[in-house]
C-alpha cells in the first residue's frame, strides 16, 4: 500500500507511533492547562515529505484519528520556532486551543457551526448525518 513507511514495518505500526507522539504532545497541552479535552485542540504537524504524504491521504479523517478539532500538515522547512519536537522521529508539532464553538453533537470545535437554522449548535458534518437519519 505504501512504499515508504520511513522504517516502520507496516502501516499500523506507523499510525500507532505517530498517534502516540501526537497524544504525548496533547497531554503536554493539557498539563500546561492550555486545553481541557483533546478535541479543544488544533494542531499543526511539520515533517518531511514522506510522513506528510501518508498523513495527507487520511484527508479529513486525520483530525478524528488524532481526536483534535484540526490537524493540518506542513513541510518541515516551514516549521515555526515555537514548534516542539515530538517523540516521533522528524515530527514537529504546534498546538493551540480552538477559538471555534463546540458542536453539541460531536464535540469538535468547528468554524462551520450555526449554518443550519433548525440545528444552530451542530457542525456541518453532523447536520448531514442528522438529515440522513431523519
Ligand atoms: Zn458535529
Amino acid at each position: 500500500m505504501y512504499k515508504n513507511l520511513i522504517g516502520f514495518e507496516n502501516y499500523d505500526e506507523f499510525l500507532l507511533n505517530i498517534k502516540d507522539a501526537v497524544n504525548n504532545f496533547i497531554q503536554s497541552m493539557r498539563d500546561e492547562k492550555i486545553i481541557g479535552s483533546s478535541l479543544e485542540s488544533e494542531i499543526d504537524l511539520y515533517s518531511g515529505v514522506e510522513v506528510i504524504k501518508i498523513l495527507h491521504r487520511m484527508g479529513d479523517d486525520r483530525r478524528f484519528f488524532f481526536m483534535t478539532s484540526r490537524a493540518d500538515l506542513h513541510n518541515d522547512y516551514t516549521r515555526p520556532a515555537e514548534a516542539k519536537e515530538s517523540i516521533f522521529p522528524g515530527l514537529w508539532i504546534t498546538g493551540q486551543k480552538s477559538i471555534h464553538p463546540k458542536c453539541a453533537r460531536c464535540w469538535n470545535h468547528c468554524p462551520e457551526i450555526g449554518l443550519d437554522k433548525k440545528y444552530p449548535e451542530i457542525c456541518y458534518r453532523c447536520i448531514d448525518v442528522i438529515y440522513w437519519e431523519e
